[in-house]
């Protein structure tokens, strides 16, 4: 009898135990369904909107509102700026007055892209090299113009391997031998699409590793492995000198969603690579005191416009100086952005799970 009673409690029990189970499924499939997608996408919008603020307006456009590329790009085409020299954008489209910027680092990029010289003690290391069509007026013709020679130029750092950014380091490396470096996933694709990389390609060169550091008279570049624009994308910090004082600069390498984003797998990783660039980057320009924000394209940094401001400056703050606060800042519009793109693919993941 008593065993009996034992084995009637035990089936209670289980039976009790297998309803407060299922009660709990429910609860979290009634989790799943009631969240709100929509919600938590205009919260990560809204995020980037107020980190923007009129500062980094063009980063928002960039990465908040304008259409993304689809995907990874498989071609293997010449340029037709290669092919047909005639064809590159008309010289005023492009064609900016280079600038000295600190005391150390010069502007000698176009309007939209950039290029920036940091001068040492034993040369010149150069970050970018514009296109193959205006890297000699821009980069080789702005140094003359600024006093400075190109054949000082000793390294050439390549923050992506797309042609707005290494189209002069062929040039460079073959006519200077400055050393080139970059990720090493972007020298795969400069070897993977020589067709696409015509009169771009450099020698395999120097492969940057995170932390890895350049130093070249006195004056040191740090390179962060930054994927996610590129799987080989690099962002830098070092210093620069305002009027003797030192600042430190953090140089942000890519910026918009330039792989596969539209559809869950892989998009929803592939967000979050990049992401969790950004919060590396944001890391290293904290831990460095960061104060200035670099970018290779004057949409993001407002070069072009900080340069015309420097003209007048005075004895006022330097235009590229916005502060530690602000560079944080830019750092969580591209994360914000980023995470309500992400958002939405994991809205589509959910959707076609209940299906
Ligand atoms: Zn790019």
């Amino acid at each position: 009898m008593v065993g009996v009673m034992k084995s009637r409690e035990a089936r209670i029990i289980a039976a009790c135990a297998a309803a407060v189970l299922a009660s709990g499924s429910v609860l979290a499939q009634q989790a799943v369904v009631t969240r709100d997608f929509e919600a938590e996408i205009q919260a990560a919008l809204q995020a980037a909107k107020t980190a923007a603020g009129f500062e980094f307006l063009g980063t928002l456009v960039r990465t908040c509102l304008l259409p993304q590329s689809g995907g990874e790009d498989t071609r293997d085409g010449v340029p037709g700026y290669v092919t047909n020299p005639g064809a590159a954008p008309a010289r005023e489209t492009w064609y900016a007055d280079p600038a000295k910027v600190f005391d150390n680092l010069y502007f000698v990029g176009g309007k939209v892209h950039s290029s920036w010289a940091l001068t040492t003690s034993d040369g010149i290391i150069l970050i970018d090299t514009i296109f193959p069509y205006n890297s000699e007026e821009l980069i080789v013709g702005g140094l003359q113009k600024l006093g400075l020679d190109p054949r000082s130029i000793k390294y050439v750092l390549i923050s992506h391997a797309h042609g707005d950014h290494i189209g002069g380091a062929e040039m460079l490396q073959a006519r200077y031998g400055a050393r080139v470096v970059m990720g090493a996933p972007d020298w795969e694709t400069v070897a993977k699409y020589p067709n696409r990389y015509k009169t771009m390609a450099p020698k395999r060169d120097i492969v940057a590793t995170d932390g890895m550091t350049i130093t070249l008279g006195g004056t040191t570049v740090t390179m962060w492995l930054t994927p996610g624009h590129t799987p080989g994308t690099l962002s830098y910090t070092f210093r620069v000198l305002d009027r003797g004082t030192p600042i430190n600069v953090a140089y942000s390498g890519g910026t918009a969603f330039n792989f596969v984003n539209d559809r869950p797998n892989p998009g929803i990783r592939n967000f979050q690579t990049y992401i969790d660039s950004q919060k590396h980057m944001a890391g290293k320009a904290a831990a460095t005191g960061a104060t200035v924000l670099l970018s290779n394209h004057s949409e993001f940094d407002n070069a072009v416009n900080k340069n015309r401001m420097l003209a007048g400056r005075g004895n006022g703050p330097h235009p590229y100086e916005v502060g530690a606060q602000w560079i944080q800042r830019y750092f969580e519009v591209m994360q914000g952005c980023a995470r309500a793109a992400q958002l939405r693919l994991e809205q589509r993941l959910a959707s076609t799970a209940r299906r």
